[in-house]
């Protein structure tokens, strides 16, 4: 992915959170059957999901601004954690804890 912002040359212009949640979308985009819209108002950030194909909506042209909960959970016993155990490992069966999408709320 990051070979690719660098062809476009955005790379310089999105932040780690910003590049994270590009990343994130393709993962999600991967693992579910949900369509996956990535709210931004980044032009940078526009032209980096166009060139990877992620569906976005630019939040300052609609005046709606949504805010994106994740759940982080274990992929095996689906046990949930804190955002912040993340990178942790599952305390019940020690496989590496997972994000998943929760839900999209209006601010
Ligand atoms: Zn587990």
């Amino acid at each position: 992915m990051e070979e690719k912002s660098k062809v476009t040359g955005d790379i310089k212009a999105l932040s780690k959170p910003d590049l994270d949640l590009v990343a994130l979308a393709l993962d999600l985009m991967n693992t579910t059957n949900n369509e996956i819209i990535l709210y931004t108002n980044d032009y940078s950030m526009e032209n980096l999901c166009s060139e990877l194909a992620i569906k976005f909506k630019t939040l300052f042209k609609n005046g709606i601004k949504n805010k994106i909960y994740f759940e982080v959970y274990c992929p095996y016993c689906k046990t949930t954690y804190k955002s912040e155990d993340l990178n942790k490992s599952c305390e019940r069966c020690g496989l590496k804890l997972k994000r998943r999408f929760l839900k999209k709320e209006k601010l």
